[in-house]
């Protein structure tokens, strides 16, 4: 088992470093490299192509050359995991690998022979197509594990190699990840994140992979600034789960005094008065990871103009009775017919079953203005492809058509917010994707532990 990635883990201790744990990941069409500068024992840049589910890796003491006379030294170290190739941190002194890492390039290669052939015979000639770095070299092994790496001639032969000494990531110096990431390990050690005291930080939510309420904590943390802009100063109902998947679960929309919440006050249909909230930062954000909520479901209106919506929800998440290619088909149906209406829509995996999708409005209208237009694009897609979608609700299930569901779009109804965990197995995350990819993508296909691996689309 994992038996490519067997050096990797025996040489790491996952409680001590940052580092991913080694899994194999599956390799898709397109193939991954990243270059890192690592500063260690020696300061050297390691250079990381993916192959079979890997990243094949070289330490390359003086980085790679633009230069074609050049022939410098590669010393293959072993695999990596493909989720490495978007590490960067500091790994702790007496560990192995000790120092600090920075992503340096990335991007995607190309081989420019069957690189499971050419390896064997001890070559590989590539092509990158990186941020910084673009051409073709070739790794040619000479002894044991020390490879050479030469830049073929092409039309980047002999440029001048820029000097980047900040991250394509962050942007950061190796000074700023080194103090960043201390900072960062303290706080963890003592359970404290964005200065809020996680309790029982070590308490496992999630099992298999294990993942514990401190690292639910850190995602939010990690994430809040991609979040925020989505569930901030809007009404939110939170699912909160004190002992985790597989036990009691509840719902949370009402007020509690505390200093991180905000309190908005909305008189009911039948006249009563009852307080609701929401989060303004941060804090407010990891406060309610520490008081169990894991899940944040969100409103289609902002606090300060609750009566009129600026996001408009389709969610096409039917039950286990529709296959997936039936609903990637009707995701792509209705995509089709807002392209049309001119509406700006974007779609996010729902972690579940099925996908949603969002229109972002660009005037506010009043909650009965969204309510009919919702049902209206419903009905269009139901005269469009009668024999596909239905608006009726007890139709869906006889006659097996799906049910387009617009009902979302009413006051006080909520949709599980981009980016947020859901408690279900796996960790799964609503997260959103590009509309090339939803035939890629399954709607439970991210998760918590595989989040690295995959670029948010942009919203
Ligand atoms: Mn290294």
């Amino acid at each position: 088992m994992n038996s490519k990635l067997k050096t990797y883990n025996n040489k790491r201790n996952f409680n001590k470093t940052t580092e991913p744990k080694g899994k194999i990941s599956k390799t898709k069409n397109k193939l991954h490299f990243c270059v890192q500068h690592h500063i260690a024992k020696k300061d050297h840049y390691d250079l990381r192509l993916e192959s079979n589910g890997v990243l094949l890796s070289w330490a390359i003491p003086k980085g790679l050359s633009y230069n074609t006379k050049d022939k410098r030294l590669a010393v293959q170290v072993e695999n990596h995991p493909l989720s490495y190739r978007r590490y960067e941190g500091t790994i702790p002194k007496g560990e192995y690998g000790a120092g600090t890492v920075m992503l340096w390039d990335e991007g995607y290669y190309s081989p420019l022979e069957n690189i499971n052939k050419t390896y064997k015979k001890g070559y590989i000639k590539f092509k990158l197509n990186g941020k910084r770095l673009k051409g073709t070299w070739t790794l040619i092994k000479y002894k044991d594990n020390n490879w050479l790496i030469i830049k073929e001639k092409d039309e980047y032969a002999n440029i001048t190699n820029k000097k980047y000494t900040r991250s394509i990531k962050t942007n950061r110096t190796m000074k700023e990840i080194e103090n960043n990431k201390s900072h960062e390990k303290t706080s963890k050690k003592d359970g404290i994140v964005c200065g809020i005291t996680i309790t029982n930080p070590n308490k496992i939510i999630y099992k298999k992979p294990n993942i514990t309420k401190l690292d639910i904590a850190m995602y939010y943390h990690k994430n809040a600034s991609k979040i925020l802009p989505h569930i901030k100063n809007r009404l939110l109902t939170t699912i909160r789960s004190p002992e985790g998947e597989n036990s009691k679960k509840f719902f949370k929309k009402h007020f509690e005094t505390n200093p991180y919440l905000g309190k908005k006050t909305i008189t009911n249909k039948n006249g009563t008065k009852e307080n609701y909230y929401y989060i303004t930062d941060e804090k407010g954000l990891i406060y309610e990871v520490q008081n169990n909520s894991y899940e944040f479901h969100v409103g289609n209106s902002l606090i300060t103009d609750i009566n009129h919506p600026d996001t408009m929800i389709f969610d096409l998440d039917p039950d286990e009775t529709i296959n997936l290619k039936k609903i990637r088909e009707c995701v792509t149906d209705l995509q089709n017919i807002l392209k049309k209406l001119k509406l700006k829509s974007y779609i996010k995996t729902s972690g579940g079953k099925g996908y949603h999708i969002i229109v972002k409005l660009e005037n506010k209208i009043t909650w009965n203005k969204l309510k009919q237009i919702s049902k209206k694009i419903a009905e269009i897609m139901e005269t469009t492809y009668p024999d596909k979608y239905t608006t009726n609700i007890r139709k869906n299930k006889r006659k097996n058509k799906i049910f387009i569901d617009w009902l979302r779009n009413t006051k006080g109804s909520t949709t599980v917010a981009p980016y947020s965990l859901r408690i279900r197995k796996n960790a799964p995350i609503s997260y959103p994707i590009s509309w090339n990819n939803v035939n890629k993508i399954k709607p439970k296909e991210i998760t918590l532990t595989n989040i690295q691996n995959y670029k948010p689309a942009k919203l």
